[in-house]
């Protein structure tokens, strides 16, 4: 690994004022993807800037029913919280199913967000790509694109954002707050997140040099009626091939409102508002969620290779769909105090 300097900042500002004096310099927070990157050489930072001791806030209920969550709060403390896993039942799944639970310990919150694709071309320096070094060229399309995207690519990418914690965020309509040199700001996740377009090697709209501070969930009164599936290789400790994060609201058997995002098959996590505003008015039925799905996946553009993902990702709405309304039949959502287990469905979770 390149040698490189290290710093340790008390606060925010300072983090953001040596951002702004060593533009090449890069923020550790758990460290989990970054270190890793440094190891392989894809990273190669002169200096590494510790957040580790910057005191971002915990988890803090909002007077509208939502959250506010500290940018250096670990994913395993978020996904056990009892105020994120009886409002947002989806975002405690999301984290639970990533990584392990070692990995979840020491992932934080902002660092999450930051996570770079896992494309293997990305990951191997001896290897072209247009996201780690633009205009090498993106061997993946006529490569190894099974794991890639399907939504969203562009000739110069067809690289994945990896993450799950992001895709339920986004289905929640989730704020991503900051700190630059000219003083606090935030984004909304769709607006946050980019498609690869002619500039792959920026992941998002993240202006240069600024910390990530939280994120804030708005109050969502069906928030609880949501939850999280992963399709991958193995039963945990592996990256999704396609993944949904849902939430619906229904009324007299008719869909009133409902959020649905796909993670594994774009640059970003993609919110499925063709299928959304399909669904919406219409009766909560096995048939029109096909249709909603298919409507959805209509616009995918997959290689030979990763074709699978178009039926799977259609399947997947399908089934959380059904077992939502299912749900929401059976029981009203909780205002629960339940300790034990966030609501919906079990499958997804690390074991
Ligand atoms: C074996 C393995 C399996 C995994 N499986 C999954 C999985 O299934 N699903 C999943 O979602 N993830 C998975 N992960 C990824 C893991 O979730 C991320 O590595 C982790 O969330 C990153 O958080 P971190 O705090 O360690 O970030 P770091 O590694 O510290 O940082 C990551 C990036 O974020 C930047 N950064 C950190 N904090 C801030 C901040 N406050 N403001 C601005 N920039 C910041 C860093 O500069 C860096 O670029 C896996 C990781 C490994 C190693």
């Amino acid at each position: 690994m390149k040698t490189f300097d290290y710093l340790r900042p008390a606060d925010a500002r300072e983090a953001v004022a040596a951002l702004a004096a060593h533009p090449e310099a890069r923020l550790l927070s758990g460290g989990t993807n970054l270190v890793d990157l440094m190891k392989l050489g894809v990273e190669r930072p002169e200096l590494v800037v510790d957040v580790n001791r910057v005191d971002f806030g915990g988890i803090e209920a909002q007077p509208d029913g939502g959250l506010l969550i500290g940018a250096g709060v670990r994913n395993s403390e978020l996904a056990a919280d009892l105020l994120v896993r009886t409002r947002y039942p989806v975002v405690a799944r999301a984290l639970l199913s990533a990584a392990s639970g070692q990995l979840r310990n020491m992932a934080s919150t902002g660092g999450n967000l930051l996570q770079r694709t896992r494309c293997t071309y990305f990951m191997d320096t001896t290897k072209p790509c247009n996201k780690r070094e633009p205009g090498t060229g993106c061997p993946a399309h006529a490569g190894l694109s099974r794991e890639l995207g399907i939504l969203g690519v562009s000739d110069a990418c067809i690289a994945t954002h990896p993450g799950d914690f992001a895709v339920a965020l986004a289905a929640l309509d989730a704020e991503i707050r900051f700190e630059t040199s000219d003083g606090p700001g935030s984004l909304p996740i769709e607006e946050f997140y980019r498609l690869p377009g002619e500039h792959p090697e920026r992941d998002t709209t993240l202006p240069a040099g600024a910390v990530i501070t939280g994120v804030r969930i708005p109050g969502l009164p069906y928030g609880a009626v949501s939850t999280y599936r992963k399709a991958r290789d193995r039963r945990s400790y592996a990256f999704g091939l396609a993944t949904v994060a849902a939430a619906i609201d229904v009324e007299d058997g008719r869909v009133r409102d409902v959020r649905i995002a796909l993670g594994g098959v774009a640059h970003k996590p993609w919110r499925a508002r063709r299928a959304e505003e399909l669904l919406i008015g219409g009766a909560a039925m096995r048939e029109q969620f096909e249709r909603a799905a298919a409507a959805e996946l209509a616009q995918a553009t997959p290689t030979e290779q990763n074709a699978f993902k178009v039926g799977l990702a259609e399947r997947l709405i399908v089934g959380v769909l059904t077992e939502l309304t299912e749900l929401r039949d059976e029981t009203e959502p909780p205002e629960s105090t339940d300790t034990t287990a966030p609501t919906g469905p079990t499958t997804g979770d690390d074991a």
